[in-house]
């Protein structure tokens, strides 16, 4: 079944592209499930009512069989399996090319018109659901809210608000003020500072409160990143969230400053590359999510080229990679919920073309399986959500967020990453409609600026590997 004959079938069932929501049963017939547990494939029908699965295999048939309005959909050949849950993305970056776009070329009214349009190209992508860590001017509340209230569609979002750092700054180093607010960080001095704005994350409504634990400076590249906050604040944090109910994720590059976190009691980690045994077995003891994020470092290590981006900068991600490649293999085996991140909203991972690009880089890279990266990206991907037990998987019970792929994911991961296999998204229940045009965007005036080289969009990627580029 085309793309086309999908939407049109969907079509038919109420003439406006949505799949029958409470009034009609929907069942998905001879497709092959990949259930987002790890389990291997199986031929199945799914049964849809509302904005639910409520059965699956012979209870799905079953139950069809004694409903007196039922849609059926034969989907012999192709593969059903959960929504990508993307655990991060920076929704209001809108592709920026480095921080000078975040700093100076935003403007907060453009950011989250921008944002409306690209998460819609993330839910079309295949992505039903994403953690944005931190925003700029922050917007990922109302973005959230938006999506929520039905204003803008989007698939499922958690957020986090500005991302708390210390004077010495996070990836930005020497450009970050300090103290106040610059882009999406907020510089925070002493205890009082942090408390006073975490509760004043959660009262807007952040679902996660995220620090820079880590940071470069340029003058002392050679030690890595350095941990900028004292176990004492670090602690403080986690108190004051914690005791609203809210969790705490870190970004962190080094093995001390991971132990320190989970210590303090944060909940994620972020990035986590350079652990060594120690930190691996504080993750196993306390059950923190680990979130690599790795896509954007494979970009530019494999496709730098294609954009002209500096050797340099390739090596440094190269190595990245290949020396936490293992240690992300062991955490996953020991049970350490690792969940697939990608860094979209940079020119390097632009929204909508590499969602599915981490679970790639967990089988050629980390060594995982394609079912294993699969469940990294769906089941472990809504403990970020906090909507554990209620998507990632197809599973009775589970919210029916689901994609109708033309091809084997089990087989090939990447084969969810081409458009013209994605034949269907469906977010609880509702098809989305793929074949919507967007208008044309064209370049906006003080907008970009150009430190990665060209946006990697996909078709450049696929026409460098023709030789055309
Ligand atoms: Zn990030």
């Amino acid at each position: 079944m085309s793309q086309s004959l999908l939407m049109q079938s969907a079509r038919a069932i109420d003439g406006t592209g949505r799949a029958p929501y409470a009034a009609q049963a929907l069942l998905l017939q001879n497709a092959r499930v990949i259930d987002g547990t790890g389990r291997a494939p199986f031929e199945a029908s799914l049964l849809i009512e509302g904005d639910s699965i409520v059965a699956v295999g012979a209870d799905a048939d079953a139950r069809a069989a004694s409903l007196p309005q039922l849609q059926r959909m034969d989907l012999s050949g192709r593969s059903v399996m959960p929504g990508l849950i993307d655990a991060h993305v920076h929704s209001t970056f809108d592709d920026a090319a480095g921080h000078d776009e975040l700093f100076y070329h935003r403007r907060p009214g453009m950011a989250a018109i921008t944002a409306a349009r690209n998460v819609r190209k993330m839910l079309c992508s295949g992505l039903t659901g994403f953690f944005d860590p931190d925003s700029i001017f922050d917007l990922g509340v109302d973005l959230k809210e938006a999506i929520n209230h039905g204003v803008i569609e989007g698939p499922r979002m958690v957020v986090g608000g500005y991302a708390l750092m210390t004077s010495v700054g996070g990836a930005a180093g020497r450009l970050m003020p300090d103290h106040g607010t610059m882009a999406y960080a907020r510089l925070v001095r002493g205890k009082d500072e942090l408390v006073a704005e975490v509760r004043r994350q959660i009262k807007i409504g952040c679902d996660w409160i995220k620090v820079h634990v880590t940071g470069s400076l340029s003058h002392r590249r050679g030690e890595g990143e350095l941990v900028t906050f004292s176990m004492e604040e670090l602690r403080t944090i986690c108190d004051a969230a914690h005791d609203f109910g809210v969790p705490v994720a870190g970004h962190c590059r080094s093995a001390k400053s991971i132990i320190m976190s989970l210590e303090a009691g944060f909940d994620q980690i972020i990035h986590g590359t350079f652990m060594d045994d120690a930190a691996l077995d504080a993750m196993v003891k306390h059950g923190a999510l680990l979130v690599p994020a790795l896509t954007f470092q494979a970009n530019l290590m494999e496709f730098g080229d294609a954009i002209h981006a500096s050797p340099g900068l390739q090596e440094i991600f190269r190595k990245e990679i290949e020396q936490s490649a293992e240690m992300f293999n062991k955490a996953y085996k020991a049970g350490v919920p690792m969940l697939c991140g990608t860094e979209s909203g940079f020119s390097v991972t632009p929204y909508g073309d590499w969602h599915y690009r981490e679970m790639e880089v967990f089988v050629r890279h980390l060594g995982l399986t394609p079912l294993e990266a699969i469940r990294c990206c769906t089941e472990y991907g809504s403990h970020v959500l906090r909507m554990k037990d209620k998507v990632g998987t197809l599973q009775a019970g589970r919210l029916a967020d689901l994609l109708v792929v033309n091809g084997d994911p089990s087989k090939d991961v990447t084969v969810v990453g081409q458009k013209d296999k994605l034949e269907g998204v469906m977010l609880g229940g509702r098809w989305i409609d793929l074949q919507r045009q967007e208008p044309e965007r064209r370049p906006m005036p003080e907008w970009r600026c150009h430190d990665f080289g060209e946006i990697l969009t996909k078709d450049i990627v696929n026409a460098a590997r023709q030789g055309k580029h």
